[in-house]
């Protein structure tokens, strides 16, 4: 089925993919013979970033996996999942649940595909908790010649496969590991001082925690402490208990987000922030993320702090999380602990992009890394410092797509072609 190209957008609706057709293939064979026949591909998974890293550029295809057989393949003995990378983790998550079995974490959302989220990095929070590809145990991609070649881990390139920023090839679907289904508690917390934080403490204190502000003040409104109810209980010494529902973004209906108050509820239904059936986040945004190293965090804070009535103008909500270190070689927590920096801004393009280059030079002194996915102008050569392995990644790039087929100009940028 092909579409006009000008109506296809991003879930942000700030980017508008260029490109030369639109494709939805609906069966495996359709999905091999298009590529095959192609000779500039991109995949559009879910449509949940916010910049042109899907856009295959105006002579170029891009092609859907959302019409694609949506598997979802629960191995209760093994532990696995093998899913489509067109599905989202919503369906996942019921899916692998109604198993008794669960995912490690997940994003601040369930609205995003496997795949797409995977390949830019997507990451929740909790000093012990990797991004969301390292539950990925194998790839199955179609390359270049629309052949299908499989990753597993262990094998030689598997470290540049699964965060990929889909210029490998198409992911047609994952085999994540899965542990026994748990629960989880989400206990808030309001007025957390900037002076005197003991950051490494409060990341420590539940199994994914987020601190948000909205940098009119120093310091933060919310804490938000996701505590497995397998784990120790929550000691909070820091801020007061929320004495009412909260939405990150100030004044947005709590209604949208998952259950509070220390209700304990099935891992997918705590985890991420926003309820699958209702909108995520506010809806009318951009987003930036930086990650860096965590034993940064207090003075990457301060730093931030110095500019924030630059950063409020333009501001809903910031959130703080940490990821633990990664293997990925494109990882933005590869090799280090991580604290990621996030900030959900209004969605006035030309206002924001001075104060995300402010940011970007506040936070210059320690080496962050943008999420693959959001608003960044950190220049290409810079960029490529920050990532030790590029050039392994490159070259299985290069050995897997010879041609370049899948390489627009966002992964050209980025692999200095
Ligand atoms: C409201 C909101 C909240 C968010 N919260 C978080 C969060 O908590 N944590 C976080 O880290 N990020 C977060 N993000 C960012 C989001 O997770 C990423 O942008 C992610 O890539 C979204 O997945 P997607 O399927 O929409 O990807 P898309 O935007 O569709 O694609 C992203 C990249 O993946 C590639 N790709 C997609 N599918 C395939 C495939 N099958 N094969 C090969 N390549 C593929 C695309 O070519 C592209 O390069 C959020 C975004 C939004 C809008």
């Amino acid at each position: 089925m092909t579409e006009p190209v000008p109506t296809v957008a991003n879930w942000a609706r700030n980017i508008t993919y260029t490109a030369r057709e639109f494709h939805r293939p609906d069966t495996p064979d359709a999905l091999r013979a298009l590529v095959a026949g192609s000779a500039k591909v991109r995949v559009l998974g879910s449509g949940h970033s916010f910049n042109r890293i899907a856009d295959p550029g105006a002579d170029g295809v891009l092609v859907s996996t959302a019409a694609l057989p949506p598997l979802i393949d629960v191995d209760g003995a093994a532990r696995t999942v093998r899913v489509a990378g067109g599905v989202r983790y919503a369906e996942l998550a019921r899916t692998v649940h109604a198993h008794g079995l669960a995912l490690p974490n997940m994003a601040s959302l369930p609205h995003i595909s496997v795949a797409g989220s995977v390949a830019t990095g997507t990451h929740g929070s909790g000093v012990g908790n990797g991004p969301l590809a390292a539950a990925v145990r194998e790839v199955e991609l179609v390359t270049a010649d629309g052949s299908a070649v499989s990753i597993g881990r262990g094998h030689e390139g598997f470290d540049g496969a699964v965060t990929s920023l889909g210029a490998l090839g198409v992911v047609t679907a994952l085999t994540l590991d899965l542990e026994p289904s748990y629960k989880v508690e989400q206990h808030l917390f309001t007025g957390l001082p900037l002076a005197g934080l003991d950051f490494e403490a409060v990341a420590a204190s539940g199994y994914s925690v987020s601190l948000f502000t909205d940098w009119r003040k120093p310091g933060f409104g919310q804490v938000w402490v996701k505590r497995r109810t397998d784990q120790a209980p929550v000691d909070f010494p820091w801020a007061a208990p929320a004495t009412e529902a909260l939405h990150p973004v100030p004044g947005m209906p709590a209604a949208n987000c998952t259950q509070q108050f220390g209700v304990p509820g099935p891992w997918h239904e705590r985890l991420p922030h926003f309820r699958a059936e209702f909108t995520p986040s506010s809806g009318a945004e951009l987003q930036s993320e930086y990650l860096l190293p965590r034993p940064a965090a207090v003075d990457a804070l301060c730093a931030l702090d110095a500019v924030r009535s630059a950063v409020a103008g333009v501001l809903q909500t910031c959130e703080v999380r940490t990821v633990a270190a990664d293997r990925q070689w494109l990882g933005m927590s590869h090799g280090r602990d991580s604290v990621a920096l996030h900030f959900t801004w209004t969605e006035d393009v030309a206002a924001v992009l001075p104060v995300v280059r402010r940011v970007e030079e506040a936070l210059d002194a320690f080496g962050p890394r943008p999420h693959w996915g959001k608003v960044f102008t950190t220049p290409p050569p810079v960029l490529r410092g920050r990532y030790p392995r590029l050039a392994d990644f490159r070259a299985l790039a290069h050995t897997l797509d010879p041609t370049g087929k899948f390489a627009n100009a966002f992964v050209r940028d980025v692999l200095g072609n």
